[in-house]
């Protein structure tokens, strides 16, 4: 199955999973949201309210900001069979303080005030739960006022309930969720892996990005409570922060991740610029440091304005330009710019409620950090095919260089390249050797056989272990060898042709015999000797087994270079092929 087909398919799944999602019911243990709403001052008190009947809004929408305190009424069920509402049920989110009036028979009959720290986050979903005061009294009316709530969606969507443990997310809300969690963390851990070896910083992106998401996850759908057992005020905090970390470290990775000529210098610089903006002010407002947790909310949400310009901007021009990682990253985040917008435009109070539900945001990140993920993981198969073709090219291209392609055996660059390393490493034994009267052989029975005894020659010398046959051109050949009994072998190799060409290659009239310079130069003696004394040595020696008959080898033990004419000992050993 291809690549793109296998992409469509997770495509549609998730796509089908939202829809389907979008279409549960959500809210089933609901008595009622509130009946009327307003703004006011912080002065402003019930009574105060009460009275002013003119500025309630009795219908549903209409929520607006403006004002730092938010006042909702609630009338309880008229029918005293049903039953009394226990608790209000809010949306997660800051907020400074919670009071409550219960009324009844047009007066206060019980009241109660919650400061922020100390409102209980529900244990499913992104929702506090705050008992009603006076339960039992049977109050006709409640009235909420709510300070420092970040969003009027805050106000619109707070509801009355029997009982906090019905009232949350239904569980299937829950189960999508701790999916997506667990979707989350493999990029998380696979880039983080991967990292040491491939050494990409989109890489490093993703993972804050994962990781930002799986606070925002955990925070804000309700998960963390149960388990970390956080206050609301940590909740919220720990989501904005998620939330910075994916927005902000998603300009970082856009700006490493598309190709190199993807996108302008400038678009560059600015995803990285608005990336960090975001990362400091939104993060140091959402972390509560000072002096940014003075700029406040509307700062919060405009700080990620630069990197959504920035975002939109390095997409147009890298679709213009062709690039193809684009294409995941518009994949990856439509569903989340379409959410985000939606919920900024909430919390900027353009409108009460965020249109696409509260499971959007979490179905959005998991979406994004599946396509994301798919793309670096087909950026990663690339990369690493590259990477394995560079090497196989290398490794040909020292073949090739390095290798004698008739026989195999290395040629004198790559001894030349190595010879002070094979010295040092206790190979001290350099044997030159030329096959004898060739010229006849090529004569007599012709080119290609002369071929065939020169591979045979060749098959011979690289059949020792410790040592290193090079083809030094024509049939003249190195060997470079360790060991105390390397003049001993080497003379068996040498030897060995004779017999090993006279078996295998027909079509010869005489045996073919070969003749040897041999030197034994150990490192100590004399270290640092380049290839073209030993070879300018060993070519002397061979060309006295020439000259003194052939078919034998001339060796000699060498103290030092410059002394040779004291120290050279060489001996003739003469033999005779049988
Ligand atoms: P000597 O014993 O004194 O070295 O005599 P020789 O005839 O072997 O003389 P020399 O080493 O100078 O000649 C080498 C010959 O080897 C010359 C060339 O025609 C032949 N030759 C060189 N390379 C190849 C090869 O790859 N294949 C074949 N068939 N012959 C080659
Ligand atoms: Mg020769
Ligand atoms: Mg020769």
């Amino acid at each position: 199955m291809g690549r793109v087909s296998f992409l469509w398919i997770i495509l549609c799944a998730l796509v089908c999973g939202i829809i389907s999602v979008w279409a549960a019911p959500a809210h089933a243990a609901v008595i009622h949201g509130a009946d009327c709403h307003r703004g006011a001052s912080l002065e402003a008190t019930l009574n105060t309210v009460r009275a002013d009947s003119k500025g309630w809004i009795c219908r549903s929408g209409e929520w607006h900001t403006g004002e730092p305190a938010a006042w909702l009424k609630f009338d309880a069920p008229a029918d005293p069979f049903s039953a009394q509402p226990t608790e209000l049920f809010l949306r997660l989110a800051q907020i400074e303080s919670i009071e409550i009036y219960s009324i009844k028979d047009g007066r206060e009959i019980a009241y109660q005030s919650h400061s922020g720290a100390a409102i209980r986050p529900a244990d499913n979903g992104p929702y506090v739960a705050v008992p009603l005061p006076g339960t039992g009294l049977k109050a006709e009316t409640f009235y909420v006022r709510l300070v420092g709530a970040n969003y009027a969606a805050t106000g619109a969507d707070a509801r009355l309930i029997h009982s906090a443990a019905t009232a949350g997310w239904p569980e299937h809300y829950t189960i999508i969720v701790g999916a997506i969690f667990g979707l989350v963390c493999a990029p998380l851990f696979l880039n983080l892996t991967l990292f040491p070896a491939l050494q990409r910083s989109f890489m490093l992106y993703h993972a804050g990005m994962s990781l930002g998401m799986l606070m925002t996850l955990s925070a804000a759908s309700g998960l963390a409570t149960g388990m970390l057992g956080l206050d609301t005020y940590a909740l919220v905090t720990l989501t904005e922060i998620g939330y910075v970390l994916i927005v902000a470290l998603g300009g970082f990775f856009a700006a490493t991740f598309l190709e190199q000529g993807a996108i302008s210098p400038v678009v560059r610089r600015a995803l990285k610029g608005s990336g960090l903006l975001a990362l400091v002010i939104a993060g140091g407002i959402a972390a509560g440091i000072p002096p940014f947790s003075w700029l406040g909310r509307t700062i919060f949400l405009l700080a990620f304005f630069p990197i959504c310009f920035a975002s939109l901007a390095a997409m147009a021009q890298a679709v213009q330009r062709g690039s193809l990682w684009v294409r995941y990253q518009i994949a990856a985040w439509t569903p989340a710019i379409i959410v985000g917008l939606d919920m900024t435009a909430t919390g900027l109070g353009l409108q009460a409620e965020p249109r696409w539900g509260v499971l959007a945001p979490f179905l959005a990140m998991g979406f994004e950090v599946v396509v994301t993920g798919i793309g670096v993981a087909h950026r990663l198969v690339l990369l690493r095919r590259e990477r394995d073709d560079a090497q196989s090219e290398a490794r040909i291209l020292e073949k090739l260089s390095e290798r004698d392609p008739m026989t195999g055996l290395y040629n004198r660059r790559a001894l030349e390249d190595r010879i002070e390393a094979l010295h040092k490493s206790g190979h001290d034994t350099f044997a030159l050797l030329d096959l004898d009267e060739f010229k006849q052989v090529n004569d007599t029975a012709g080119h290609g056989v002369g071929d065939d005894v020169i591979r045979v020659a060749a098959d011979v010398l690289q059949s020792d272990e410790h040592s290193l046959a090079i083809r030094l051109g024509g049939e003249e050949f190195m060997l470079v060898m360790k060991g105390g009994d390397a003049p001993d072998r080497a003379e068996q190799l040498r030897k060995a042709i004779t017999l090993r060409v006279a078996r295998e290659v027909d079509g010869l009239e005489r045996l073919v015999t070969a003749s040897m310079g041999l030197a034994v130069i150990p490192y100590s003696a004399v270290p640092n000797s380049s290839f073209e004394d030993l070879y300018a040595l060993t070519d002397k020696l061979l060309y006295e087994a020439k000259e003194s008959g052939r078919n034998r080898t001339v060796s000699q033990k060498l103290r030092a270079f410059r002394k040779r004419a004291q120290d050279r000992r060489s001996q003739s050993r003469a033999s005779r092929a049988a």
